[in-house]
């Protein structure tokens, strides 16, 4: 049976069995020494000369040995290394499988390297411990939230569909060509936002899902394709229950996960959407009073935006004024402004009832309450200048839905990539997430996207007009 590397301690004395990879090797002739690494660690492995094969191994060849558990001597420890204090004595010696000259090192935390190289090698990537440990810490991020939404706060976690209809999120959608309906197409869901909405309605009270989401735009910085939300909706809540419950899980996550991180300020400031423009310019404001601290983590509040925006800039409310939301059509106002949202009036002065929390100068979440009645949602939907017949082609599920007795509720999305990053101190996203594209939508190690067969093309009705070759 197979012992890992972090078990050592316990089979002092011992011989046992070991299996992993070979991390570094320093070959002394009569003596060989590797570096034995697996999963939960590295310990140094010497081969006597009677152990046949030890100076055939290379580099990341996979390995499994028989070795004696010795205790190094006093003055030999490396007191730097997890199993400094120990030294595995090889008595056989297995390659499972060679590995070939590497394109990368895996030794480093891999910043020196070109990182379109690391992508295409992202397996081998994978195994610097850097990433490593990134992939350990959010998969117990994500199982922290599990237990406390689930165990502690009796939420359900519902997986709502990949294969949807286009919604109005604020991106352009992925879209899927459906075979069976030639000339139709599915969306990828830019956020599950209609589908929580409607477990509301169907009485489920408390959803959350660690959800993928889509959204196909330009090039921005470090954003991807796909990534990651927790999402959440409750009903029978007002702002400050989804505040409350969601500044409760950070808290408890950040202390129980991170013990070397220190929360600048708890409970988390609040400030304005008007005031955070004032002060900082920005409504993201990064409040840390000391920016050089690795370990300072300031969390805010921003609440009170504005409902409403003029497209094109010009807000001087006259009737030719083009409007938009700003954040989420399904956002409830403020409800001192509900009147004006019906009445379709003081537009560029209603309020919305969302609120985002920023860390050290980042929105890593935002939320709202949603109007929970039929009138107001379409109400939204005239200010933005929609007739309504386009009103209930594109939201009539959802206007008809509402108007089943739904609850009020409101709801959040965490972006899980963005504060595993700062939680990790990681200067990108990509860095968090194991198979990450490049900023302009590439996937180099499965070399996606890519041209598909003519024969599908054909099954899908589909023809490709004209290429533009990159
Ligand atoms: N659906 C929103 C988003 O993806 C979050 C929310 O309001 O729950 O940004």
């Amino acid at each position: 049976m197979r012992t890992s590397i972090g078990e050592i301690k316990n089979n002092e004395g011992k011989e046992v069995e070991f299996s992993g990879w070979v991390h570094a090797r320093r070959d002394h002739g009569k003596l060989v020494f590797i570096d034995l690494r697996d999963r939960s660690g590295l310990v140094q492995v010497v081969f006597p000369p009677n152990v046949s094969g030890a100076s055939d191994i290379r580099l990341e060849y996979c390995i499994k040995i028989s070795a004696l558990v010795k205790r190094r001597p006093e003055k030999m420890i490396n007191a730097d290394q997890p199993n400094g204090e120990f030294e595995l004595e090889a008595k056989t010696l297995e390659v499972l499988n060679k590995a070939g000259a590497m394109p990368i090192s895996v030794d480093t935390d891999g910043m020196e390297i070109d990182e379109e190289v690391r992508m295409k090698y992202r397996y081998l990537d994978l195994r610097r411990n850097r990433l490593k440990e990134n992939m350990l810490i959010r998969g117990k991020v994500t199982k922290y939230i599990r237990d406390f939404l689930i165990d502690k706060q009796d939420f359900v976690e519902v997986e709502t569909p990949i294969l949807t209809k286009s919604t109005p999120e604020g991106a352009r959608d992925y879209l899927v060509p459906s075979r069976i309906y030639p000339g139709k197409f599915y969306a990828l869901p830019q956020s599950p936002q209609q589908y929580k909405q409607l477990l509301m309605v169907a009485g489920l009270e408390k959803y959350f899902q660690i959800a993928r989401c889509f959204r196909d735009e330009d090039t921005r910085g470090d954003r991807q394709p796909e990534f990651t939300q927790l999402d959440i909706e409750m009903s029978f809540v007002e702002r400050e229950d989804v505040m409350a419950l969601n500044e409760a899980l950070l808290i408890e996550l950040v202390e129980k996960l991170f013990p070397e991180k220190r929360i600048q300020e708890k409970p988390f400031p609040r400030i304005t959407y008007k005031d955070a423009m004032e002060k900082y310019g920005i409504d993201r404001p990064d409040l840390r009073t000391d920016k050089n601290d690795p370990n300072l983590l300031a969390f805010c509040w921003v609440i009170d935006f504005p409902f409403f925006s003029a497209e094109g800039g010009s807000a001087s409310g006259g009737e030719k004024t083009k409007w938009t939301f700003t954040h989420n059509p399904f956002s409830a106002p403020k409800p001192e402004f509900m009147d004006d949202l019906l009445a379709q009036k003081n537009i560029a002065g209603i309020l919305t009832t969302q609120y985002d929390v920023v860390l050290n100068g980042f929105e890593i979440g935002g939320g709202s309450i949603r109007n929970h009645r039929p009138e107001a949602l379409r109400a939204v939907f005239k200010i933005m200048g929609f007739e309504d017949e386009r009103i209930d082609s594109n939201f009539g599920h959802m206007l008809e839905a509402l108007g089943f007795g739904a609850p009020p509720h409101g709801g959040i999305a965490w972006g899980m990539d963005r504060l595993v990053t700062l939680l990790r101190n990681e200067p990108n996203i990509r860095e968090v997430i194991a198979f990450p594209k490049t900023g302009d939508g590439r996937d180099l190690m499965m070399n996606a996207p890519s041209v598909v067969d003519e024969k599908q093309m054909q099954e899908l009705g589909i023809e490709i007009k004209k290429i533009n070759k990159k």
